[in-house]
């Protein structure tokens, strides 16, 4: 199920880019990740971005003889890799067992207030906020600590708002192994908020629902549990 978004036929490539930027427009739902890139160690990767980030600060006139500024391109480079994009291999998906629905709880259980950080893809500026995950038991249930893993690893990644909802959301459907899942994002993107239109203030709110959830009466219970925590 890929979507591609067109290029209208009258602008030039630039003014798309530029369009694709501050319409925060995604083209795919998966993250198309190349193959090379998987054969590449993170030593190598690290490496690499290294020189380029250098080139890119020695470009804008700065001076890396500078003891602040001499390990810059170093740090970046293995934040990048080890940390802040660490959701692009696919070995760093969190495995997830599941455990009997022992007390036979079959209400709906919201984990509220899972903090997360990612990666505007068009301007690579942090996108920060709050997802807040109910599910319905189909038998089986998840140590809670791993909903937070899940959300974390596909936040580690460039991304737009809606492919990581829809990314977290299907996983959680996959392991969870029930439709009944529900999910509200609620996030700052910093591409709006320290350029283009400045506004501190807006937040970005996304959602997605699955199964019972798409009902009224069970998505209006989320909601309203999701909105006493304000
Ligand atoms: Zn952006």
């Amino acid at each position: 199920m890929k979507k591609t978004a067109k290029i209208p036929k009258n602008k030039n490539i630039q003014e798309s880019f530029e369009d694709y930027g501050d319409n925060h427009t995604m083209s795919t739902l998966e993250t198309l990740v190349s193959e090379k890139s998987l054969n590449i160690s993170d030593e190598e990767k690290i490496s690499v971005i290294e020189g380029h980030f250098k080139e890119i600060m020695t470009t804008l006139g700065l001076d890396l003889s500078d003891d602040s500024l001499k390990g810059t391109p170093h740090r970046v480079a293995k934040m990048y890799v080890k940390e802040a994009f660490v959701g692009l291999k696919n070995d760093e998906k969190p495995k997830i067992s599941l455990f009997d629905n022992k007390y036979e709880y079959g209400k709906m259980l919201v984990e509220k207030n899972i903090s997360f950080h990612s990666c505007c893809e068009h301007h690579f500026l942090p996108i920060y906020g709050k997802v807040h995950i109910a599910y319905i038991s189909s038998g089986k249930v998840i140590g809670l600590s791993k909903l937070h893993r899940i959300v974390n690893y596909f936040s580690r990644r460039p991304q737009v708002q809606e492919r990581l909802t829809v990314q977290i959301f299907n996983e959680l459907r996959k392991v969870l192994q029930t439709d009944d899942v529900a999910l509200f994002m609620d996030a700052f993107h910093m591409c709006v908020s320290s350029r283009g239109i400045e506004d501190v203030t807006s937040s970005t709110v996304t959602v997605e629902a699955g199964g019972v959830f798409e009902k009224s009466d069970k998505w209006n219970q989320f909601a309203t549990i999701v909105n006493d925590l304000e």
